[in-house]
C-alpha cells in the first residue's frame, strides 16, 4: 500500500454520536451505520475534493443513470479491533485494486489509490468506537461507486459518486446452510460481468435464490452457464470441496469473482500441509464422492462470513447430506486461522494485516 499523499480531504464531524442508541448484542446485519461517511464526486473528467461528512440521506436526481442502467460497483471489507484497541484491516490493497477492476468493466473511471486509503483510514479513525472487540465482531465496510449524472441516454455517465459507509457486524451467517445446485438459472456468463463486483449481479440472484428458499434451502450453488455441469460459486461466496483429504476449488475465470478470502484460504491450507487443487469440479464428481463417503466438506468463503459450511445439497430433486463437522474439520481449522490473523491473535506470516493508525 502506498503512503498516503495529501488529498486535501475535508472532514465535517457529526455534532453528536448515535452510538449510545445501538444494541451491539442484537445487530441486524447491514442496518445500522456509523456516524460518518466518505464521499467523492467525479465531474468534468476528474475526481473532485474528497469529504467525510455525517452519515445522512442524499439527494440524487431520478434521472441519475445508476437507476436506469445499473452502472454501480462495490466492495466488501472489514475492520477488526484487538484487545489493545488497535484497529486492523485484512489485505485492503486487494479490495482497492478490485473495485477498480470492477469499475473498468462497467465503464466507470478508476478511483485513485491514495484517495481510497486516506478516506478509509480517516473514516475508521473517526468511527473507531463502532469497531467492537472480540472474535467474530467487526465493522463491515462498504465502498461503492454509482453513476449520478442526470441523463437517461443509454451511455456511460459523465458523473459518479464514490462512497464508503460502515456498518457494525457480528458473524454474518451462523451454522450450516442447505444449498441447491443450479440447473436452470445462471449468475454469470462467458464474457460477462461475473468477475466484477457489479451491483446487478446481486439483483440477478435474488429471484432464483428466493425459489430455493421456498424449498427450504438457503443458497444456490452456481454452475457454468453453458452446461450447468461444473460448480462455480456458492451464493455470493467462492466455493470449496473437501474430497478425501484434498481441498478443491474452481479456477478463476470471467464468470467467477476473485475472492480475497478464497485466495487466503488456499494459502493457509497449503501452510497447514493440506493438499489443494484449483481445477474444474463437476456436479457428477461430487455426487459420486458423496455416495462413496469421500465428500467430507463443502464450504463457501467470503469476507462477510469467512467460511460458511454446507450441510446438504440438492440436485435433480435428490438430496445429498454431508457428514457432521467437528473441530478438526478443514472449515473450522481454516476459519479459526483466518480469525486469528484478522483479530491480531495469531501470527501473520504473509503480512496480510494492515494496522490503521
Ligand atoms: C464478494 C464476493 C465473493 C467473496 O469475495 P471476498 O473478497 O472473499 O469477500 C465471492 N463471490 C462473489 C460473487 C462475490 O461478490
Amino acid at each position: 500500500m502506498n503512503p498516503i499523499n495529501n488529498t486535501n480531504l475535508h472532514i465535517e464531524k457529526a455534532s453528536t454520536s448515535k452510538i449510545d442508541a445501538v444494541d451491539f448484542d442484537n445487530l441486524n446485519f447491514g442496518k445500522t451505520f456509523t456516524d460518518h461517511m466518505f464521499m467523492c464526486d467525479f465531474e468534468n473528467g476528474a475526481w473532485q475534493q474528497p469529504k467525510i461528512v455525517p452519515y445522512q440521506p442524499m439527494s440524487i436526481e431520478p434521472s441519475a443513470r445508476v437507476f436506469h442502467y445499473g452502472q454501480a460497483v462495490f466492495e466488501g471489507m472489514k475492520a477488526y479491533k484487538d484487545d489493545d484497541d488497535r484497529v486492523f484491516l485484512f489485505r485492503p490493497d486487494e479490495n482497492q485494486k478490485r473495485i477498480n477492476t470492477s469499475a473498468a468493466r462497467l465503464a466507470i473511471p478508476e478511483f485513485p489509490e491514495n484517495y481510497f486509503f486516506e478516506g478509509l483510514t480517516e473514516l475508521l479513525k473517526l468511527d473507531s468506537a463502532w469497531i467492537q472487540k472480540g472474535k467474530g465482531n467487526s465493522l463491515y465496510i462498504r465502498p461503492f461507486v454509482i453513476a449520478i449524472e442526470p441523463a437517461i441516454a443509454a451511455s456511460p455517465s459523465e458523473a459518479y459518486r464514490f462512497m464508503i459507509i460502515c456498518s457494525p457486524a457480528k458473524a454474518y451467517y451462523t451454522g450450516t446452510v442447505k444449498v441447491l445446485i443450479a440447473e436452470q438459472f445462471s449468475r454469470s456468463a462467458n464474457g460477462g460481468v461475473g468477475y466484477a463486483k457489479a451491483a446487478g449481479n446481486y439483483a440477478a440472484q435474488f429471484y432464483p435464490t428466493s425459489l430455493a428458499m421456498k424449498k427450504g434451502l438457503q443458497q444456490i450453488i452456481w454452475t457454468d452457464a453453458d452446461t450447468h455441469e461444473y460448480l462455480e460459486e456458492a451464493g455470493t461466496m467462492n466455493i470449496f470441496f473437501r474430497i478425501g483429504d484434498k481441498l478443491v476449488t474452481a479456477p478463476n475465470n470471467d464468470r467467477i469473482l476473485d475472492g480475497v478470502t478464497r485466495k487466503s484460504i488456499l494459502q493457509l491450507a497449503e501452510d497447514m500441509g493440506i493438499t489443494t487443487e484449483v481445477r474444474r469440479i463437476s456436479v457428477a464428481e461430487i455426487k459420486t464422492a458423496s455416495e462413496k463417503g469421500e465428500l467430507k466438506e463443502i464450504f463457501g468463503t467470503g469476507t462477510a462470513a469467512v467460511i460458511s459450511p454446507v450441510s446438504s445439497f440438492e440436485h435433480g430433486e435428490k438430496t445429498f447430506t454431508l457428514p457432521e463437522l467437528d473441530k478438526n474439520s478443514y472449515s473450522s481449522r481454516l476459519k479459526e486461522r483466518m480469525l486469528n490473523i484478522q483479530h491480531n491473535t495469531g501470527d501473520d506470516p504473509h503480512s496480510w494485516r494492515y494496522e490503521v493508525k
